[in-house]
């Protein structure tokens, strides 16, 4: 693999920058590997690179259907934060900011990562004393937090009305200074460059289909696509598809499938410098590099596999634009599309161990799995090579379910559902 640096940009530019290796190889499958992950988002990606990486195992390969990062990992809108109540979401949101940190030096890739602080808008006088609890949560939980006046948040968001007779009055807000946005494209391609270049088969176009289960219970290999291979240990990160994997090994998952809209506007001169989020209205927004505004908001109302748009979420989500940001009424809209997210009852991940014993699981991320791709990777790395989950990892079971123990962050996911 050829370093990413400016000596390199330099030599390479002396031929044309025709010189450059493929980022990452396209092999045919082999018919047997050590470790077999189903999915090749951020999490597939991240937990392939981290096997590798951290504990040694090489004979790895990397199942996608479709294309590395065309699932919700090309398709969210980038923000990353640990902006999280519960310790045991602080602990694995945090670990995964601080991944995101030393990322583009450990991957060789420029993820693009701008810790431009994210602020959490309140609307209420009863929302801006849950906003005191959740920074006192927070700052108790070592995660870096504060209180905002709504005259400090205009000084980031010019646009913003914040005055008492707007629509959705601003009481205040809180911010994240670490946090901020990635390029998530970027994310996956350095994790699967990396991973290709310690060895890991990518395998693109190819779909699982199907378990091929052997007399102990345990699954000895997999039907897809493009033939039958076999594997000793299997992970899977399909998100929004999870209950349907889960359904071919035979078991089900407290998991339902929603479609979750984006969209981008036309490039403009800068008009925030931060990311902001308004949990009253449903709607979010960030600045890209380019200039387009980035704008998210609810889950569809109703269960879909649908990747697509629709007219209600543009009333909504741009309605709830122009009514904060008036100046932004005029704007126009370039694209819009949607993603299938994973959404599990109490708004956390389900990490680790599934009903068959040799077939581990990361799913249930929901709206917000992009920034947790660096730890959902690492820990579920982790599990695959020990046999055991890391502590981080240990709240978030599928068994939390049967015990009770759930950890519900409905208000911090980022969005309602
Ligand atoms: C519009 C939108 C905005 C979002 N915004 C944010 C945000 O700002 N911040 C944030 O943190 N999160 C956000 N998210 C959520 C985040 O994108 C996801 O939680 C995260 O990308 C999940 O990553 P993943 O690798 O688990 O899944 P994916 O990226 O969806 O990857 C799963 C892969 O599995 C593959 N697959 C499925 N079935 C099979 C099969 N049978 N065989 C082989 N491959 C299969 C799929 O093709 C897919 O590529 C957003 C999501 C959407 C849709």
């Amino acid at each position: 693999m050829t370093r990413y640096n400016a000596w390199n940009l330099f030599k390479q530019g002396l031929s044309g920058q025709r010189g450059w290796s493929p980022a990452w190889g396209s092999p045919e499958p082999k018919p047997r590997y050590d470790v077999l992950i189903i999915g090749g988002g951020g999490h597939g990606l991240a937990t392939a690179y981290y096997l590798a990486k951290v504990h040694g195992i090489r004979n790895i390969a990397l199942l996608e259907k479709g294309w590395i990062g065309g699932g919700n990992t090309g398709r969210n809108t980038t923000i990353v934060r640990s902006n999280y109540y519960y310790p045991q979401s602080a602990a694995i949101y945090d670990f995964s900011l601080r991944l995101y940190e030393g990322l583009a030096r450990e991957l060789n890739y420029n993820i693009m990562l701008s810790q431009r602080g994210i602020i959490n808008l309140v609307h209420t006088r009863h929302d801006l004393e849950g906003a005191r609890r959740w920074v006192g949560a927070m700052n108790a939980n070592g995660i870096d937090a504060e209180l905002m006046t709504p005259e400090q948040i205009k000084v980031h968001i010019p646009l913003l009305d914040v005055t008492r007779s707007a629509r959705y009055p601003v009481w205040g807000g809180f911010l994240q200074r670490r946090g901020g946005t990635a390029r998530h494209d970027a994310v996956a391609w350095g994790y699967a460059r990396a991973a290709s270049a310690l060895g890991v088969d990518i395998i693109q176009n190819c779909e699982l289909r199907g378990f091929l289960m052997g007399n102990n219970g345990q699954i000895e290999g997999v039907d897809t696509s493009r033939g039958r291979i076999q594997a000793e240990r299997f992970g899977m990160a399909v998100a929004g598809h999870s209950s349907v994997v889960a359904g071919l090994a035979g078991f089900r998952l407290p998991v339902t499938s929603y479609a979750l809209q984006a969209f981008v506007t036309e490039p403009l001169k800068p008009v925030i410098d931060c990311v902001m989020i308004s949990f009253a209205t449903g709607m979010y927004l960030s600045q890209s590099d380019k200039g387009g505004l980035v704008i998210g908001g609810g889950l569809d109302h109703y269960l879909s596999y649908a990747q697509r748009g629709n007219m209600p979420m543009i009333r909504n989500v741009l309605g709830a634009v122009a009514d904060q940001m008036p100046g932004l009424g005029r704007v126009r809209l370039l694209r819009q599309w949607a993603g299938i997210v994973d959404v599990v009852h109490d708004s956390s991940p389900i990490l680790g161990e599934t009903p068959v014993p040799n077939l581990y699981i990361n799913c249930g991320w929901g709206t917000g799995g992009f920034k947790a791709i660096p730890a959902g990777g690492y820990l579920l790395a982790h599990h695959l090579a020990t046999g055991r989950p890391h502590e981080i990892a240990a709240p978030f079971t599928l068994s939390r379910f049967t015990s009770g123990a759930l950890i519900d962050e409905a208000a911090a996911s980022g969005i309602p559902h």
